[in-house]
Order: structure tokens, then sequence, then C-alpha cells
């Protein structure tokens, strides 16, 4: 499986990225050695002083698909979960200066853990999902699929134009803005409308 992921799909985190509003979705990719699954905790990695939490929406690609049409593409996946897209920030903003590209600041070993998925049949709408991540207990990141600039089915769409989705594929859908460092003992929950699918000990 593989496992994609949106940049820059909300306006608010955007801003405080100081980057530009995408004319088509911006994806890129993550090794499926960067899971953990089960709310193990998450080990600091020793080579980053700046590991930030990303949470975002998660779909699970239920089917085969290639140059899916925006009209079918809700039918592409099943089920919708959290995760947390880490970011070794400091290599990130290291490689984006030299303009090369930043996988190791987001595909190292651990940097997706993934909480409990829901079947998608559970939501009443799926273009207006609340979620929201708790750091030690405070609200840190806030939004709703309602806030995104590319909808699920765009992102389907738009991402097999180029690369075939496959069964239990998943795609993290962006972050809200909030986004910030972790330290050692910190705790993160996500929650998609007030239950908790996702916890992550910061060890
Ligand atoms: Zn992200």
């Amino acid at each position: 499986m593989k496992i994609l992921c949106i940049g820059r799909n909300y306006k608010d985190h955007i801003k405080e990225l100081n980057s530009v509003l995408p004319s088509e979705p911006v994806f890129f990719m993550k090794p499926d050695t960067s899971l953990v699954t089960r709310n193990r905790p998450f080990y600091l990695p020793d080579f980053s002083n700046e590991i930030h939490y990303e949470v975002e929406l998660v779909l699970k690609i239920c089917k085969v698909g290639k140059n899916i049409q925006q009209k079918f593409a809700s039918s592409y996946y099943d089920e919708i979960g959290v995760g947390i897209d880490f970011t070794a920030r400091d290599l990130q903003t290291k490689c984006k200066e030299k303009g090369l590209p930043w996988l190791i600041s987001k595909g190292f070993d651990n940097a997706s853990p993934i909480g409990k998925f829901l079947n998608k049949s559970a939501f009443q709408d799926v273009h207006n999902i609340s979620f929201h991540l708790e750091k030690n207990g405070q609200i840190v990141q806030q939004s709703s699929s309602h806030e995104m600039i590319f909808s699920f089915e765009e992102i389907i769409s738009y991402i097999s134009r180029f690369i075939t989705l496959k069964m239990g594929d998943m795609i993290f859908t962006g972050t809200p803005s909030g986004v910030g460092p972790i330290v050692i003992g910190d705790r993160l929950e996500a929650f998609i409308e007030n239950q908790k699918l996702l916890g992550c000990s910061v060890k």
C-alpha cells in the first residue's frame, strides 16, 4: 500500500507557513514504514530538533482506480479516519531553501500515526466532518472537511490522473492551522466529531 498526502489544503495553514494558494492539489508520498498503528508511542528521532504535528482526515481507498472522474470518486473510498503527518520542520525548511525534495522530513519511520477508521456511512455529510487535535488536553488544531480547498472527490480524481489508486491506499487530506512542535512527554489525541480515534504519546 501507499500513503499519499495533500499539502496546502486549508487556507489558514497556508497563511501560517507563508505558502502560496495552489491552483491544483499539491501531493506527496510517505512510505508504508512511516505508519504507526494501535496508538503506539512516537519516539522523537535524533536527526531533528523541530518535529511538528499536523492532524489530518485520512481516506482509505477501497478499490483500484485510474483517471477517476470526480462524480464517481466517492465510491473509491469507504473509510475515514484521522492521522498525524509528523514533519521535521527544520529539515523541511532546509530542503525547501535548496529546492530539494523534502521526503526525509515527512517520510521517516513512524512519521504517520493513524487512528481507528470509521465507515463512510457513519457520516451524514462527508463534506462537513469536524475534527480536532488535543495536545496535553488542550485543543491545538480544529477544523472541518468543509474548510478544505480541494474536496475528497477532487483529490481522488486529481491523484488518479497520475498514480493508480489501489485498495488499502491511504490519503492524508491536508492539515488546518495550529501546527506546532512536540517535546518528550507530550500526549496527542485526535478526534472526529468528539470521538477519540487516535492517541499518541511522545517519548
Ligand atoms: Zn500534512
